[in-house]
């Protein structure tokens, strides 16, 4: 009997993330034409969007323009909070770890993604090559990454901590 029922879930489910995933790729490919990357997302909540992205890099001379923060940033404008508890972001392809970070930080309930890095890699993009740096050593990136400790670092932890008034997240 439940095995029934949570075989009837699950389809149900499958079906769910199909309709928006394929609304992800809906925005994706259209946004190719428009002169963006080849990324789309949405955020969903109980059945609802609640808000769409696309990739703007290259349009918005911003490297942060990926189509999951893109979707991340409106849906937190249009509920009015910065998080996303309670919400799916589906996402054309595999999430690389900027917007897997952000959604972290979104406090997103679930990310479904449709292609993967290596789709995303056919196309020309890092994704797959980030999350490989990220497995390796920081010495050995192309990018150097110093940690400077001076005096005064820990002086902005204390001033947040003295801050009655702060928002915490
Ligand atoms: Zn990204």
């Amino acid at each position: 009997m439940s095995d029934t029922i949570e075989s009837a879930d699950a389809a149900a489910q499958a079906e769910t993330d199909a309709k928006w995933l394929a609304r992800a790729i809906e925005l994706a490919t259209l946004n190719v034409a428009n002169g963006g990357g080849p990324f789309g997302a949405v955020v969903v909540r109980d059945g609802e969007l609640i808000a769409e992205g696309q990739n703007r890099v290259t349009a918005n001379l911003d490297p942060t323009a990926h189509a999951e923060v893109t979707a991340i940033r409106a849906a937190c404008q249009a509920v009015g909070q910065f998080w996303l508890a309670g919400m799916t972001l589906y996402t054309s392809c595999e999430p690389c770890p900027l917007c897997l970070a952000a959604s972290l930080w979104a406090r997103l309930d679930r990310v479904v993604f449709a292609a993967d890095r290596d789709d995303a890699a056919r196309g020309g993009f890092d994704d797959r090559e980030f999350y490989e740096l990220f497995a390796r050593d920081r010495a050995t990136w192309g990018m150097a990454v110093d940690s400077v400790r001076t005096e005064n670092a820990p002086e902005p932890f204390d001033a947040w901590l003295e801050q009655d008034a702060r928002t915490d997240y």
